[in-house]
């Protein structure tokens, strides 16, 4: 057989390993194994003793094939490197110290030098095979092997030095196994994967990123990873994918790289859609990779944005809730630090009147009015503002980019038109009903910088509305919460007086037809060292808000009732004491059961107390407050409820009838200007409801005789005012009384002996 000098640069090249290439060089063997092969050559064939002696003494591994891969000989390198015995080795299939997944390819690696052989090639005809061969125990390692043809004895034979594969070709030959597998596996993974060089050219990708992006392999490998973004995506993350092929994995955080990025993605036929990126980077050779799983998070984010939906909207209205209103406040401000000509409003609103109709006509119809009153407010918005809710009838909106605050009252105004008109109410078509708004107004940044002053501040002024008669709109002002302070500062002076004994309790005559006093009203004071006397009107409402009005509340029973045994004692009969409650104290758990109790201790006959409580707090909750009234009564016989302040609330007949009142007191607002025939047509009205229901009418704030007159001939059984008395401390009462028991009406139809009595 002709061969020719071996040329390390002639390779016999038909060596491809999928994935990767390897460097094809017999250079690698040894000097010993190049003069073996010129000695095969210049032996003319036949395997003398220099050749036996060249073959057992190299360093390579030595294997003697027949052509079809049978072992004639095994030198002592191989052998004591694979651990087997030659007269095992001998007459088997070299084959069979292959891994399996190798025998193919070696196999055709001998038929290609049969081949080869015949045909006669000039170079000489050799091949590189690299495998994982097996050893005696069992254990494998990378090699590699170059065949070469030569002939032994005259035979055609192969020969076969085998190299364990050097470290670097070891890591490749197992990146190709890994890669392999990896491509395998990846193929199991329904995530897009893709393998991407330094120049983001797509090196690989997996079924996974065919069916993401809908594009075929082809169309993927080797194109710029860009196709697979928007352009303007791609501009922004290109250097943060770059950084990712430098930047190790635990390394990252340090970095700020993220373990996964969100970017938006481009498919070939489904447009964009949102995507999530992890990276994982590795460096095959010198050269850097990058692998990519890319998953299409559509779906997730649909769901993110429903449950975001859900976290950030009322269920009811489906404006965006308290949360929502926070967060964007939040961003609003945030903002507002990078443009200092920008200014927002924050409106803060709370109905009037809700609660009643909510209890009085059903919560199915106060959600009704809710969602219409919500949709009102959205409409009133330019669509740059938005409105929340922040539950119950509250809510909120922000405007944003005003210039001045009048642009928020003129909103605000346009909300109030709105919320005023009539509310037809499914279920309710024939009797629309009506609500105000109260709202207050704070201005961003000038009332404050944080979410939490801002909203205070809103909340103050909108307090403010409510105070001055509801349905107002009132811009935040700093001397509010000088207001806020007075109101505290009130709640602990309140409380020192109550341990000092400073409050007193004054009573005012209720009067009878004839100028009788049937009743007298317990009405707190505060005289104070300064001389300056607080009203009720105002303390009230401050030791409600602060809850010392339990404190207040009780001291003022014990009072009364010390006062109606005082009565009872100097036999004045017939003369009941009425006392007011607040709405908190008489809801407050535990009260019925301690006022049975103080009542009882007392002494007094309970059908000579009456209690007072106002139709506001009444219809906060009637069917309770009924059922509390009765509870009371059925402990306390004879002790009777008078409703106070009447026709200011917005009673509705059907629970009036079903509360277990005993009397109605018409609001000194009608009796003032009973001149204005709407009010005296109210006030007609009470007395006939009064009537019809039974029940007894006091009239208070009577100043004029006239008044008197009036409520007179209209057969009110009660009427209380400055005309006959203003209240007054015990003693000056009981001398009224004095005449009284003596048969003497104190409070005649002469006004020389009835008349405005001072004190
Ligand atoms: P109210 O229960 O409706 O009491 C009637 C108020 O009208 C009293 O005011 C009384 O002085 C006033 N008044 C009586 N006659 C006339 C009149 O002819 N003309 C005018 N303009 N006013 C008249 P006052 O004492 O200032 O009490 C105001 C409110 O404070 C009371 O309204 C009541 O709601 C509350 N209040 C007073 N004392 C107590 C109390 O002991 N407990 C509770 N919870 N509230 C009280
Ligand atoms: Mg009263
Ligand atoms: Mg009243």
């Amino acid at each position: 057989m002709n061969m020719s000098d071996p040329d390390p640069s002639a390779t016999g090249g038909d060596e491809t390993i999928p994935l990767l290439d390897l460097p094809q060089d017999d250079s690698l063997f040894s000097e010993a194994l190049q003069s073996l092969l010129r000695t095969c050559r210049g032996s003319g064939g036949d395997l003398d003793s220099d050749f036996q002696i060249l073959f057992d003494g190299s360093p390579d591994m030595l294997l003697a094939l027949e052509p079809d891969g049978t072992v004639g000989d095994a030198n002592p390198s191989f052998l004591a490197a694979s651990g087997f015995d030659l007269p095992h080795l001998r007459g088997r299939s070299a084959l069979e110290i292959l891994e399996s997944g190798y025998r193919d390819g070696f196999r055709e690696k001998l038929e290609a030098l049969g081949r080869n052989r015949e045909g006669g090639g000039d170079s000489l005809p050799r091949e590189i095979f690299t495998f994982r061969g097996l050893r005696a125990d069992g254990s494998s390692a990378s090699m590699e092997c170059l065949l070469v043809p030569v002939r032994i004895e005259d035979r055609d034979s192969v020969l076969a030095a085998i190299r364990n594969l050097t470290l670097e070709k070891r890591l490749l030959e197992e990146l190709r196994e890994s890669e392999e597998q990896y491509a395998a596996l990846s193929e199991t993974i329904s995530e897009a994967i893709f393998r991407i060089d330094e120049n983001l050219a797509i090196l690989f990708a997996n079924s996974g990123a065919l069916s993401t992006f809908g594009y075929t392999r082809e169309e993927l490998v080797g194109q710029s990873f860009r196709i697979l973004f928007p352009e303007e995506v791609f501009r922004t993350y290109e250097d943060v994918f770059r950084k990712y092929f430098y930047v190790d994995d635990k390394d990252r955080p340090a970095m700020g790289l993220r373990r996964t990025l969100e970017v938006l993605g481009t498919t070939k036929n489904r447009g964009v859609a949102p995507m999530e990126m992890s990276f994982g980077n590795s460096k095959v050779f010198k050269e850097r990779t990058l692998t990519c799983i890319v998953r299409d998070i559509s779906h997730r984010k649909n769901l993110e944005r429903k449950l975001r939906h859900l976290a950030y909207h009322d269920r009811l209205t489906g404006l965006a809730n308290r949360e929502l209103f926070h967060e964007d406040l939040q961003a609003a401000l945030a903002g507002l630090e990078k443009d200092k000509n920008r200014k927002h409003a924050v409106l803060f609103m709370d109905l009037d009147g809700f609660k009643q109709i909510n209890d009085t006509l059903g919560h199915d119809r106060g959600d009704r009015l809710l969602v219409e009153a919500a949709r009102r407010i959205r409409e009133s918005l330019r669509d740059a503002d938005t409105a929340y809710r922040l539950g119950g009838d509250e809510f909120t909106a922000l405007l944003s980019g005003i210039r001045r605050v009048q642009d928020a009252l003129v909103v605000a105004e346009r909300i109030q038109a709105s919320i005023r008109q009539p509310f037809f109410l499914e279920g309710a078509e024939d009797a629309p009903v009506s609500v105000g708004v109260s709202i207050g107004i704070s201005v961003v940044p000038d009332d404050g910088n944080t979410v939490q002053e801002v909203t205070k501040c809103a909340d103050i002024a909108m307090y403010r509305s409510k105070d001055s008669g509801k349905g107002t709109c009132t811009v935040y002002d700093p001397a509010m919460d000088a207001r806020v302070a007075e109101r505290w500062r009130m709640a602990q002076e309140i409380r020192t007086a109550l341990v000092r004994g400073e409050f007193r309790l004054y009573y005012q005559p209720i009067v009878d037809q004839n100028g009788m006093i049937r009743g007298l009203e317990a009405l707190l004071r505060w005289p104070r060292e300064d001389g300056k006397s607080i009203p009720p009107s105002v303390f009230v409402p401050v030791a409600e808000e602060s809850g010392t009005i339990f404190l207040l509340g009780k001291w003022v029973l014990h009072r009364a009732l010390a006062d109606l045994k005082v009565l009872q004692d100097r036999n004045v009969r017939d003369v009941y004491v009425a006392v007011n409650l607040s709405g908190r104290q008489f809801e407050q758990p535990g009260f019925a059961e301690s006022l049975v109790e103080v009542v009882r201790a007392s002494g007094v006959d309970p059908g000579r107390l009456r209690l007072e409580l106002t139709e506001t707090t009444l219809m906060r909750n009637p069917a309770a407050a009924a059922q509390r009234i009765q509870g009371i009564k059925a402990a306390l016989p004879g002790l009777r409820f008078m409703i106070d302040d009447f026709g200011t609330g917005y009673s509705s007949l059907a629970y009036l009838s079903n509360l277990p009142v005993d009397s109605l007191k018409i609001d000194l607002s009608f009796v003032a200007n009973l001149s204005r025939t709407q009010n005296e047509k109210v006030v007609k009205a009470i007395i006939n409801l009064g009537h019809s229901l039974e029940m007894g009418i006091v009239a208070e704030g009577i100043e004029t005789r006239d008044q008197r007159s009036y409520f007179v001939e209209r057969s009110c059984q009660g009427m209380q005012g400055f005309y006959f008395m203003k209240a007054a401390p015990l003693p000056h009462v009981l001398k009224r009384l004095e005449r009284q028991t003596r048969g003497i009406p104190p409070f005649g139809e002469d006004p020389g002996r009835g008349g405005p009595a001072g004190k």
